[in-house]
């Protein structure tokens, strides 16, 4: 069965999530943790998360993503704001370990100026820090398009922080497909290469969720920009491809395509079609 959900606004709580999940045709979704670009989250309420544990539990809903602020960095040139990712990060693992098998995904980061190098230190250092606590998530890092000054825009920079981390058994890495192709793999006309690839640098058995987006713009662009499913440079084909391959069929797919409800609800109606 096609484990295929989108990103859902986590405002009115984790109970209110799953119900519109399950109306949409999803059996996961993914979720900010808090405000995309604030830092307050809301307090934690216990009875929502068991609420929807036990509706989850009913409706077959699983792999539940969360998706850390964008206004996290763990390799800012400034203390502050490092300090800040820590603590944003070390209270969203708090909140998940609530939700059983839930992953949490997260930019790398921006070096700015600092050189990828020091950027790829300074978030292998935020992990070890992080993780020194029990953490029972699964934390993956995202593929990154490569825009400013983004870490993460290649397989080698990925296994660069993995590699430094000590906990590695805790890291895997979503790949975003707008990302990747945007960063200049091609998986539209050489999927096969770019998973093998990808086995060599970094293991396929890391990679534990996709992110699941046409892009608006041309390959290897490094702009960032998510297209609906079939109206980008990637197109219907490739994103058919994607789902049916035997080293990606079996993991989450979450949509992040500029849609509501509704559009996410034919969207996935649309790759259950796709699936055989
Ligand atoms: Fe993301
Ligand atoms: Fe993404
Ligand atoms: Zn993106």
């Amino acid at each position: 069965m096609l484990k295929i959900g989108c990103h859902l606004s986590s405002s009115k709580g984790y109970l209110a999530m799953g119900k519109e999940a399950v109306k949409i045709g999803a059996n996961t979704f993914q979720f900010f943790t808090r405000n995309p670009r604030g830092g307050a989250a809301k307090p934690l309420d216990e009875k929502d998360m068991e609420a929807f544990n036990q509706y989850a539990k009913e409706q077959g809903l699983t792999t539940i993503l969360a998706h850390a602020p964008y206004t996290l960095n763990a390799c800012a040139a400034k203390e502050d704001l490092r300090e800040f990712a820590f603590q944003v990060m070390q209270d969203d693992f708090r909140r998940l370990s609530y939700i059983p098998g839930s992953m949490y995904n997260f930019h790398p980061g921006s070096h700015v100026k600092q050189g990828a190098e020091m950027g790829i230190e300074l978030i292998a250092q935020h992990l070890n820090k992080v993780l020194e606590y029990n953490v029972n998530t699964t934390v993956l890092l995202e593929t990154m398009a490569g825009k400013g000054s983004e870490v993460g825009r290649s397989f080698q920079e990925l296994q660069a922080i993995i590699e430094k981390t000590e906990k590695k058994d805790q890291l895997g890495v979503c790949l975003d497909t707008c990302h990747v192709y945007d960063g200049g793999y091609d998986i539209v006309g050489n999927l096969d290469g770019v998973l093998q690839e990808f086995d060599e640098i970094i293991g396929l058995d890391r990679l534990k969720a996709i992110h699941l987006n046409d892009s608006k713009n041309p390959f290897a662009s490094h702009k960032d920009r998510h297209e609906k499913i079939g109206e980008g440079s990637i197109g219907l084909e490739a994103v058919g491809r994607i789902i049916n391959h035997p080293k990606l069929r079996e993991l989450p797919f979450y949509l992040e395509t500029p849609n509501e409800l509704e559009g996410y609800a034919k969207e996935i109606a649309l790759l259950k079609s796709l699936y055989c």
